[in-house]
């Protein structure tokens, strides 16, 4: 199977190496770079596939819990030099990794693979996906969990088979918990004045999130483990969901309409995917639902919120803090250095300036474990999906 993996960054190589070590893939080059597994030199740009089979259904466990195509629980949580989930892999494995995102104008690249791996900037849309088809590419994975930057629906017309990655959901967790924390003891303003030798405390007093009543909205497995944590706090944790489960009741969790943890939350955070049907769903009339003086978290999609709506609530102090991971229209902002350059994005510029607003560049995922969880299941979850239908549990 040949593999090209787009938006390779540097923090993920030596865990891409790690991962062509443990399924005996033959050959992975970088970029240009020297390759990084196997024994077989590359010439001229040649993917040469190597000489040391996994052979099928032989590949590297995880303790005695593993079993094939299931996607990895909390407690597999990956780390360096452990081997992670199991998979059938064939024998010749080849890996081009490139820096380069995934479009329309370079889909030519990927002529000649069958899979392609790419993460959350490459927009698949349906042009793209349609010209993959043509070159013959069969799989693509996602190094991401949300799936919003690819038609899947398309995909599936195409015949195409596709999976996220469903790494470990504590960093993502523990990092909307921080959030909470930061502008609940007012973070930002304490930062501000510390550059200029101001140690007062005036306006700087906070509150205590183990006496908050926290909402979340949607219980999935970040969800979850957001309650978990503001288990420890001792926090009342609501929860909203059009699919109760009896593990987020377990992970304490009260169930109620959203409407009504709309008007009880002291702090409402977003754990929901970006769907059409989820687009804008915190709007004015969600806003006015809240308590006054509201902290509104979210570190899934900037698009589940109406920015306008939002700001108008931060100026008239309807919300009283807003932490967010995400941006619309962030792609082409974050993850890059844009220092010397006109950004483009007002709305993110205006609410950036306020004290009571924190904004972190889409950087909740970005943990050691993670890394190496997403950049594993990528590779693993096209080399599962040849295997047939229902073999790799992170297909979507
Ligand atoms: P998940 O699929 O386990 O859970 C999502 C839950 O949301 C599901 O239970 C679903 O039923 C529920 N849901 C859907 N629409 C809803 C609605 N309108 N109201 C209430 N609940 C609704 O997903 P997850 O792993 O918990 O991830 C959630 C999202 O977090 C992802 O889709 C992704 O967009 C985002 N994310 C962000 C980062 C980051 O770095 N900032 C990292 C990982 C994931």
């Amino acid at each position: 199977m040949n593999i090209k993996l787009y938006e390779l960054r540097e923090d993920e190589k030596p865990a891409l190496a790690e991962v062509m070590a443990r399924i005996g893939a033959g050959d992975a080059r970088v970029g240009g770079d020297a390759r990084m597994a196997g024994d077989a030199q590359v010439a001229g740009g040649t993917q040469v596939a190597g000489d040391e089979p996994v052979g099928t259904g032989a590949a590297s466990r995880v303790g005695d819990a593993a079993k094939p195509g299931a996607a990895p629980q909390a407690s597999d949580a990956p780390k360096r030099g452990a081997a992670l989930q199991t998979c059938a892999a064939p024998s010749d494995i080849t890996i081009d990794a490139v820096p380069d995102e995934l479009g329309i104008e370079n889909v030519a690249s990927a002529q000649g693979f069958d899979a392609v791996v790419i993460s959350g900037r490459s927009a698949m849309t349906a042009e793209v996906l349609d010209r993959l088809a043509e070159l013959g590419v069969k799989y693509l994975a996602t190094r991401t969990v949300g799936v919003d930057h690819i038609d899947v629906a398309h995909a599936h017309e195409l015949g195409l088979r596709v999976c996220n990655t469903g790494y470990p959901p504590e960093g993502v967790a523990e990092f909307a918990v921080m959030l909470m924390l930061i502008v609940l003891r007012r973070y930002k303003p304490t930062l501000w004045r510390q550059q200029v030798n101001d140690y007062s405390l005036g306006g700087l007093e906070g509150r205590e999130l183990g006496r908050l009543t926290v909402g979340i909205v949607g219980t999935g497995r970040i969800g979850q483990q957001v309650a978990r944590i503001l288990g420890g706090f001792g926090s009342k944790v609501l929860g909203y969901d059009p699919y109760p489960s009896d593990a987020a009741r377990a992970a304490g969790i009260e169930y109620v309409p959203l409407e009504e943890l709309y008007r009880r939350s002291d702090v409402v955070t977003l754990h929901v995917p970006l769907t059409e049907e989820n687009r804008g769903m915190v709007d004015a009339e969600a806003i006015n639902q809240m308590r006054d003086g509201v902290v509104l978290v979210n570190v899934s999609r900037g698009e589940l919120i109406d920015v306008a709506a939002v700001t108008s609530a931060i100026e008239f102090e309807k919300i009283g803090a807003l932490a967010m991971d995400v941006f619309a229209d962030e792609g082409g902002i974050y993850h890059e250095s844009r220092v010397n350059d006109i950004i483009r994005n007002r709305d993110m510029a205006y609410l950036r300036q306020f004290p009571n607003v924190v904004l972190t560049p889409h950087m909740a995922f970005y943990t050691d474990t993670n890394v190496n969880s997403m950049v594993e299941q990528g590779v693993r979850g096209v080399i599962a999906m040849a295997e047939g239908p229902g073999s790799w549990a992170s297909e979507v």
